[in-house]
C-alpha cells in the first residue's frame, strides 16, 4: 500500500532564530511517524533577515524540504493560501514556526483523522496567559460580537494549526478571495471538525509580528469579511433617527401652538447637529469599509507573488 503524504505548511516572516529549533522538533515527530511520507513547505513571506538563506540550505540538504519565497511581505494569510495551493499531500497541516503549535500533536491528529469520521482536526488554545489585560478583554469582546453578527461560527481561541484532508483543502482553495480571513474560511467550507485543546505556549525565539493595532485592524477586517450586519446596523440607526426627529417635530409644533415661539434652544440645536452629522459620518465610514473591500476584490490582484522556490535552487546548482 502506498504511504500517505502529509504536507506541513510553515509561514515564516523574519524567523531566522526559530527555524532551526522548529526543524529539529518537527524532525523528531517525522521520524516517529514511519508509516507516513512528509513534505515540509516553508513560506518565506518577504523576510529581511537570514530566513531565505536558511531555507535554501535546508532544501539543498533535505529532500522533503520545499520553500516558496515571496517577492515581498504579503502577510500570513497569503502564506497559508500559497502553501495550500502548492501542497501535494493527502493530508495538509498548517503550523507556526515559533513552536506555539506543538508539532508533537501531529501524530495524534493523524491517528484520529485516519480512524474516525472527521475531515479536519483543529486546535484551540484554552488559556491566554502572557496576554495583557486589555488584549484579553478585546479578544473576548471580539469573539462575542463576531459570533453574534456572523452566520459563520468563529471558534474562540481557534488557531490556524490543523490537519485537513485533501478534499477540504481543495474546497478552501476554491475561495480565492483577496481579503482572506482563514479562521472564517475554514469554518465556512464546513466538513466535520474535531477540536483538540491545549495550553497557550510561549514563543521559542524571535518576537511576535502582531501588535495591538494590527490585531484590531485584523478583527475589523474579519467582521467586514464575514458579516454584513454593520451595514444593516447603519440603516437601522438612520431609521431610528428619522423616527425620533418625527416625534420631536410633532412635539415642537404642539408646544409652539400652546406656548407661542420664544427663541430658545440654540445650544441644544448645535449638539443635535453635531450628533447627527457624527452618526452620518460613522455610517458612511462603515459603507466605505465595504466599498474598499469590494474595490480590492474587483481588481483581482494576485494574493501573492512567488520570487523563488526550491526548484530554482536545483536549476542554479546544475
Ligand atoms: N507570519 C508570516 N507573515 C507575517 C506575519 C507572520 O508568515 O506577515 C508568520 C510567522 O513567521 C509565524 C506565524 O505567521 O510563523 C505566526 O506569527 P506570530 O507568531 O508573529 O503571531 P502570534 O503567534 O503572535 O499570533
Ligand atoms: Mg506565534
Amino acid at each position: 500500500m502506498q504511504k500517505d503524504l502529509i504536507s506541513i505548511i510553515v509561514p515564516c516572516y523574519n524567523e531566522e532564530e526559530a527555524i532551526p529549533l522548529f526543524y529539529q522538533e518537527i524532525n523528531k515527530v517525522i521520524s516517529k511517524m514511519e508509516k507516513v511520507n512528509f513534505e515540509l513547505i516553508f513560506i518565506n513571506d518577504g523576510s529581511s533577515d537570514n530566513t531565505l538563506n536558511l531555507l535554501r540550505s535546508l532544501a539543498s540538504t533535505d529532500k522533503k524540504v520545499r520553500y516558496i519565497s515571496f517577492s515581498r511581505n504579503f502577510g500570513k494569510e497569503a502564506g497559508i493560501y500559497a502553501g495550500l495551493k502548492e501542497s501535494k499531500g493527502d493530508f495538509v497541516t498548517l503550523m507556526d514556526v515559533d513552536l506555539q503549535d506543538p508539532p508533537t500533536l501531529l501524530e495524534e491528529m493523524y491517528t484520529i483523522l485516519k480512524n474516525e469520521d472527521y475531515d479536519c482536526i483543529a486546535t484551540r488554545s484554552i488559556s491566554r496567559h502572557g496576554y495583557s489585560f486589555l488584549r484579553k478583554l478585546f479578544t473576548k469582546m471580539y469573539y462575542k460580537i463576531i459570533n453574534k453578527i456572523s452566520k459563520t461560527p468563529i471558534v474562540d481561541g481557534a488557531r490556524d494549526f490543523r490537519l485537513m484532508t485533501r478534499q477540504m483543502v481543495d474546497s478552501i482553495l476554491e475561495l480565492s478571495e483577496y481579503n482572506r480571513f482563514s479562521k472564517g474560511i475554514f469554518s465556512w467550507v464546513g466538513y466535520n471538525t474535531k477540536w483538540l485543546t491545549y495550553e497557550n505556549q510561549e514563543r521559542v525565539a524571535g518576537t511576535t509580528k502582531w501588535n495591538f493595532f494590527k490585531l484590531f485592524a485584523y478583527s475589523l477586517e474579519s467582521i467586514v469579511g464575514f458579516s454584513t450586519v454593520p451595514l444593516s446596523f447603519s440603516a437601522l440607526i438612520g431609521l431610528l433617527f428619522c423616527l425620533i426627529s418625527f416625534i420631536m417635530i410633532i412635539v415642537i409644533i404642539i408646544r409652539t401652538l400652546i406656548f407661542g415661539d420664544p427663541v430658545a434652544g440654540w445650544p441644544s440645536l448645535v449638539c443635535i447637529i453635531f450628533l447627527v452629522s457624527g452618526i452620518q459620518l460613522f455610517c458612511i465610514g462603515i459603507l466605505g469599509e465595504y466599498l474598499a473591500k469590494t474595490y480590492l476584490e474587483t481588481k483581482k490582484r494576485p494574493i501573492y507573488i512567488i520570487k523563488e522556490t526550491e526548484k530554482d535552487l536545483k536549476k542554479s546548482n546544475k
